[in-house]
């Protein structure tokens, strides 16, 4: 009886070594695909996504999908005005407010400092115009409390759809060159196709 309790026991810490094992390594990959400061996926995850996406339209001619670049107008005017943690908490502001309106399987990350990348599956241009006009509208009303200070800001993005473009950095480049005619043209503003 001894021996079997001695094999019970190293059963069970042998079991209990795996489960902490899985749960560190579980904890690990959450941590290699998050951006630390938001909670969002970070721009590996993003990335990595929008190459798979494109790589299944191209073999399994799947669902078509758009992707989104957005960036905060005059952000570096925010933290010189406010501070760095004023403008961190602006950052959280906007992560939150576009991830409660991009839902799964949709992706929204941060893909840099103030800017965040959103891959939005199977949807049509009209509706893909209604929820960026929802996230920049939500921002533009948001105001966030700093020491006392009301702040707030604008976002401006870029759109384009996969079937505009041949490859994932052609992708990303027709959206940011859209997101670049938006911030020359005022900024808060979001652009599709060429206006
Ligand atoms: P534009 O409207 O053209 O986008 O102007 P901008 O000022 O937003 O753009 P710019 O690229 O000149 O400045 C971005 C600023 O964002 C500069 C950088 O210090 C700040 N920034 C980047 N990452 C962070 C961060 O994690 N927290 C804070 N608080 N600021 C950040
Ligand atoms: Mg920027
Ligand atoms: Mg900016």
């Amino acid at each position: 009886s001894t021996i079997l309790t001695q094999k019970v026991a190293s059963t069970l810490e042998r079991k209990s070594l795996r489960e902490r094992e899985e749960q560190l390594l579980s904890k690990l990959h959450k941590q290699a695909i998050t951006d630390e400061m938001t909670g969002v996926p970070n721009r590996r995850f993003v990335f990595e996504r929008l190459e798979k996406s494109f790589d299944d339209i191209e073999e399994n001619s799947k669902e078509h999908f758009a992707t989104a670049i957005f960036d905060i107008d005059h952000f570096k005017q925010v933290n010189d005005t406010y501070g760095h943690a004023a403008g961190d908490e602006i950052i959280k502001k906007v992560c939150n407010i576009a991830t409660s309106i991009i839902k799964s399987p949709n992706i929204f990350g941060r893909i840099g400092g103030e800017e965040f990348l959103a891959v939005i599956f199977n949807d049509s241009a009209n509706h893909l115009q209604e929820i960026c006009e929802k996230i920049r509208t939500t921002i533009e009303n948001e105001e966030t409390l700093f020491d006392n200070q009301k702040i707030k800001v604008t976002l401006s993005g870029g759109v384009c759809f996969s079937n505009e473009s041949s490859s994932v950095s052609d992708l990303v480049n027709k959206a940011d060159e859209r997101l670049y005619l938006a911030k020359k043209n005022g900024r808060n503003k979001f652009y599709l196709k060429e206006e």
